[in-house]
């Protein structure tokens, strides 16, 4: 072959290889950010989503609502379905939650074993409560079994909300501590519902939304 030619195919050939790389390089990096089971984002994209909206980590622009949501007595469920008939149950309860927010623009992770975390920028409280209680009720309409369950014979989520308001400056680690008290006290107080941590002058608040 004239040498060229034939230099121009190596060209060619390491072009692609390099394309080809990349590709593969960007599959890795999704995969990384990527839940297994449910196919949502990891624990790992949320905290990088979080670090991108949080200006200098101080405050989310537009205001944002988090919503941390836990299924209630799963271990029962594992226990008394087993460990398959979970794993169905994440996958559902992930595309249920999937199924109540804007697509656009709101976010979606599995955070822990049972446990999702929703954020919605640019929502006030009462929108984050509407979406929390919508979310709770499709989860539990959606009739998935759990058996040995303390609340109901079907699968429930129990869901703390917290706000940053567009005035407020609160980082996402704080705003998520807050999440995690409302949460913490849903479950206290019999589960299977929305519980809303409200900033007040004298502290903080907690209110159970209507069911
Ligand atoms: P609570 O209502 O207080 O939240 O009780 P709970 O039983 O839901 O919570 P607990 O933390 O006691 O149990 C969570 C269980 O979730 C225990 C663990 O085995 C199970 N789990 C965690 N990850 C997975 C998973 O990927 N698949 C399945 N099937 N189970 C999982
Ligand atoms: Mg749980
Ligand atoms: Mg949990």
């Amino acid at each position: 072959m004239h040498r060229r030619s034939q230099t121009f195919l190596f060209e060619l050939r390491d072009r692609r290889r390099v394309a080809e790389l990349a590709e593969a390089n960007d599959r890795l990096e999704l995969l990384a950010r990527t839940d297994p089971l449910t196919g949502i984002a990891n624990r790992r994209w949320m905290t990088e989503t979080l670090d991108h909206l949080w200006v200098g980590g101080r405050k989310c622009p537009d205001g944002a609502a988090m919503l941390m949501c836990d299924i209630d007595d799963f271990k029962k469920l594992n226990d008394h379905l087993g460990h398959a008939e979970g794993d169905r149950c994440l996958v559902e309860v992930a595309r249920i939650i999937q199924e109540n927010v804007r697509r656009d623009r709101d976010h979606v992770a599995r955070y822990g074993g049972e446990e999702f975390l929703v954020l919605l920028p640019a929502v006030d409280e009462e929108g984050a409560v509407s979406v929390a209680e919508r979310i709770r009720k499709s989860v539990e309409d959606a009739g998935l079994p759990n058996p040995a369950s303390r609340v109901s014979r079907r699968v429930t989520l129990s869901i703390g909300v917290a706000v940053q308001t567009t005035d407020e400056a609160i980082s996402p680690e704080q705003l998520q501590r807050h999440a995690d008290t409302a949460l913490y006290l849903a479950k206290q107080t019999g589960r299977n519902r929305v519980m809303l941590n409200r900033p007040e002058a004298s502290g903080r608040k907690h209110i159970q939304s209507t069911r």
